[in-house]
């Protein structure tokens, strides 16, 4: 297998709500400090929720550690002013990277879309006001995005985004190599060659997995529901299981040339490490 060796790690933390919380991550953020990652992400809540969290846990990374931090920043619900002065607030904290997104409304909210309607229009707004000084990540969806009218449409909209200024793509976790080569497949064809970077998600609990991937549209093919159905009462073996599929997994992409690896930690650093260390990198 020959692997890259300019391969970009990053890892994604969402903002804890208490101190302890806090202090955990802290712990977590130091352990995996060894990856070197290209920077370490934090999640942004839909409408703002965990707004003032995120620029927290973003500022204590950018001033604390040798890593840049890249706040998420979504943008359904909000307005030109309110996302203008958060983009101030990052500037003013050396902030360099931001993970430019629509979001999504919460169940039963109630209040406006706000100024942007999707994306692309965020990234052009963050463009026209402060040019080039932030690296913008958006999200792919190999998969598809589950609102998605077809498949074209879900690509040219991507298109939209890379063409509105987005320096490089993070995608949707899925199980199936097969769709992020065909999404990048889609992309060369269609002159987009910014790196697009796979997401990673730990596989640890069988209800929690199908859950969420039936919410964000991500699918869990037939052979791995059912095996992880069979382990759902047996925490190590379904955890053994899921980080044996997760490496083959990763090590397909990287064989296959994914320019790197985007974790989806949860806040722990154990998966993300020992699934480095197996592909000896
Ligand atoms: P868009 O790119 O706007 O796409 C949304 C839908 O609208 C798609 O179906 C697309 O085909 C369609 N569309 C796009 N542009 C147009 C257009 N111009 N006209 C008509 N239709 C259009 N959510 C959070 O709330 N907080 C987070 O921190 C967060 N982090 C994420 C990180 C990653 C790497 C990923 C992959 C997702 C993340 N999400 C997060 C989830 C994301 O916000 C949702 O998937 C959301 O539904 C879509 O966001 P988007 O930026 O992809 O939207």
């Amino acid at each position: 297998m020959s692997i890259q060796s300019n391969l970009t790690i990053s890892c994604e933390f969402f903002p804890p709500r208490t101190d302890k919380g806090m202090v955990k991550l802290r712990e977590t953020r130091k352990q995996l400090e060894v990856l070197k990652p290209a920077f370490f992400s934090v999640t942004f809540g839909a409408g703002g929720s965990t707004q003032e969290k995120t620029f927290e846990t973003v500022k204590e990374i950018q001033q604390q550690s040798d890593f840049d931090a890249a706040p998420h920043l979504s943008c359904i619900g909000s307005t030109h002013d309110n996302i203008l002065k958060l983009l101030e607030g990052y500037q003013a904290n050396g902030i360099r990277q931001i993970v430019a997104l629509r979001g999504d409304a919460p169940s039963g909210w109630a209040g406006s879309i706000g100024e942007f309607q999707h994306a692309n229009e965020l990234v052009e707004f963050i463009r026209a006001k402060t040019g080039s000084y932030f690296h913008i990540e958006v999200a792919a969806y190999p998969e598809f995005h589950p609102q998605s009218r077809s498949v074209k449409a879900d690509l040219d909209f991507f298109v939209q985004k890379v063409q509105a200024g987005a320096d490089s793509a993070i995608t949707q976790y899925f199980y199936n190599p097969d769709a992020y080569f065909n999404l990048i497949n889609n992309c060369t064809q269609r002159g987009v060659d910014i790196p697009i970077i796979p997401g990673i998600m730990p596989i640890t609990n069988y209800e929690q997995l199908i859950r969420f991937s039936d919410i964000c549209g991500a699918e869990v093919p037939r052979w791995l529901r059912k095996r992880l159905e069979d382990l759902r009462d047996d925490t190590k073996s379904l955890q053994d299981f899921g980080l044996d599929v997760i490496t083959r997994l990763c090590e397909r992409l990287l064989a296959e040339g994914a320019p790197g690896l985007h974790f989806y930690t949860l806040n722990k650093a154990d998966y993300t490490l020992e699934v480095i260390k197996r592909l000896s990198l």
